[in-house]
């Protein structure tokens, strides 16, 4: 079975010169890689903290965040990565929830964070007489141990163990609290033993879009490693400026595009999207939400000789557990996008309400069962209890809340939603989770958050908000609601509609009528 420290090691010691990272901040090759996370890793296993403990890597796209991931893993430790898209009332509560005596901000963080009582009470030893708050290390700290050839690596005995938790990457949680999905690292060797074929296990140039606090950022990174390839960054700025993207993009060699299908769908607005831009553009892998036919074939007139991987599979099974490569006679066919063939040590199969396996070809819940599915939450045994099971032939299985279906072939179709959890841009989102802390707002009696669609598909939220009559619903109350949620919640969950209730419909039976709601919109 795969070794991953063992082969980023042996990239380090063959093509030492190797770029790792390309990132707008700067880059970093293999072998500053291997000796940096070493040094990082080196100082962590001298320090006093709890076997296993999970440690956050605070940032977005710069060097130090991979050399931190890496160090966690070369000595013990669990990485929990944070972006700068989590406000601060979010990465607060995760600080909280893992209690890090040691935190890795490779930015600096926002004001208002509440340092968690373990990293308040550490006193981290003297790093080059640079000043620190408590348990919390800047990029400056981070370098001056990476940089200092006193600092010896760790021995291979403090490595991450198969069973060890790899990393820890919180979602969006129904009860308005993010969920930590930890994945061992011998889930994520299981996968990159077969994401590396989806590349033909040939060292090339990755993009990377997602950040790394979205599961799809591994595929990149991760398999990237694995195969001794560059991984290239995009920053949040360039996600949303064409022309800067563009500018970046050119010249960078990119042979194995990773994105979510709205990300493409935003390059494909640029005219200049196409091999004139990306010469070297093999293979275009995409995974975390619905793949539009539209989607497909516009990339297919852009790009006529680069091949287009629809994969699927939530955080829970670590990146993706099926992908096909797509055809026009799959664009032609009445069906929607199949989302692919199962991995090697991996099983699928829809099931009914009853718990029941159905047979090929009819629709249930998925259930992904094998080595790639993840240990559960972090502490969290009520929720890991409700998802995780073993199924009747004694595998580790999960309950992915997708409705789709398995045909005799073995080709699996996502068909939508079981629960309230919605894709938005790419992004997971628990509606329940927009709704509890909704009715944290002062003057919220009640809330509900409703998808915005247009043919079937989500693409905004409404607020509805339920208040006493009489009461404010100006402008500024609506942008006030905006403005208090966001402090809550990432950027990408506040809905861009509010829309004010005396009283919300109700079913029969005295529920929330979701889609009534959804009907006036
Ligand atoms: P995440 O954990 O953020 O990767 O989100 C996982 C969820 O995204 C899955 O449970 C699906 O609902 C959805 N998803 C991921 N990939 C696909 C795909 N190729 N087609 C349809 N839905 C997908």
């Amino acid at each position: 079975m795969m070794n991953i420290l063992k082969i980023i090691e042996e990239h380090a010691a063959k093509t030492p010169q190797a770029k790792a990272f390309v990132m707008p901040s700067g880059s970093i090759t293999y072998e500053e890689l291997w000796t940096y996370s070493g040094r990082v890793a080196g100082w962590l296993a001298g320090l006093p903290l709890p076997e296993g403990q999970p440690i956050p890597v605070y940032g977005h796209k710069n060097i130090w965040q991979p050399v931190c991931f890496l160090a966690c893993v070369r000595s013990g430790h669990a990485y929990v990565p944070l972006d700068t898209n989590m406000p601060a009332g979010r990465i607060s509560d995760i600080l909280e929830t893992v209690n890090s005596p040691v935190v890795f901000a490779t930015e600096a963080l926002p004001e208002g964070i509440v340092i968690p009582d373990a990293a308040k009470e550490f006193v981290v030893p003297d790093i080059a007489g640079i000043a620190k708050a408590a348990g919390v290390l800047s990029a400056e700290a981070i370098s001056a141990i990476a940089e200092k050839p006193a600092n010896p690596a760790t021995a291979e005995d403090r490595w991450n163990r198969k069973e060890d938790v790899h990393y820890i990457i919180f979602t969006s949680g129904s009860t308005g609290k993010p969920k930590g999905v930890e994945v061992t690292t011998g889930n994520l060797e299981a996968y990159l033993g077969w994401s590396v074929g989806l590349v033909d296990e040939k060292a090339g140039v990755f993009l990377n879009q997602a950040p790394f606090s979205f599961d799809l950022s591994v595929m990149d990174t991760w398999t990237g490693l694995a195969s001794g390839s560059a991984v290239v960054c995009l920053t949040h700025d360039m996600v949303d400026d064409p022309a800067a993207r563009a500018a970046y993009l050119k010249d960078k060699g990119i042979t194995y595009w990773v994105s979510t299908p709205s990300f493409a769908d935003l390059c494909l607005g640029d005219p200049s999207f196409g091999p004139d831009l990306l010469p070297d553009l093999k293979t275009i892998l995409f995974c975390g939400e619905p793949l539009k036919k539209i989607t497909v074939e516009r990339l297919m007139n852009r790009f006529p000789d680069a091949a287009i991987i629809n994969t699927y599979g939530p955080t829970e099974t670590t990146v993706c557990v099926t992908a096909v490569p797509m055809t026009r006679d799959m664009l032609s066919d009445e069906k929607p996008l199949p989302v692919g063939f199962v991995k090697p040590g991996t099983g699928i199969y829809a099931m009914d309400e009853e718990g029941k396996r159905l047979p090929a070809g009819d629709r249930g819940e998925l259930i992904i069962t094998g080595d790639t599915v993840a240990k559960g939450y972090y502490n969290n045994p009520e929720k890991t209890a409700a998802a995780f099971f073993t199924d009747g032939e004694g595998n580790r299985a999960y309950h992915t809340g997708d409705l789709g279906f398995v045909t005799e072939e073995g080709m699996v179709y996502c068909a939508g939603r079981a629960d309230s959890q919605i894709k938005l841009h790419g992004y997971r989102i628990e509606l329940g989770d927009i709704e509890k802390n909704l009715m944290q707002i002062e003057g919220v009696k009640g809330a509900a958050a409703i998808p915005e669609k247009k043919d079937g598909e989500i693409y905004g939220i409404a607020a509805c908000i339920l208040q006493a009559p009489g009461t404010d619903t100006s402008y500024a109350r609506r942008k006030a609601i905006r403005n208090a949620l966001a402090e809550r919640v990432p950027a990408y969950m506040v809905p861009k509609r509010v829309a004010f209730f005396e009283s919300f419909p109700m079913t029969n039976n005295g529920k929330l009528d979701r889609k009534a709601l959804e009907a006036m919109f």
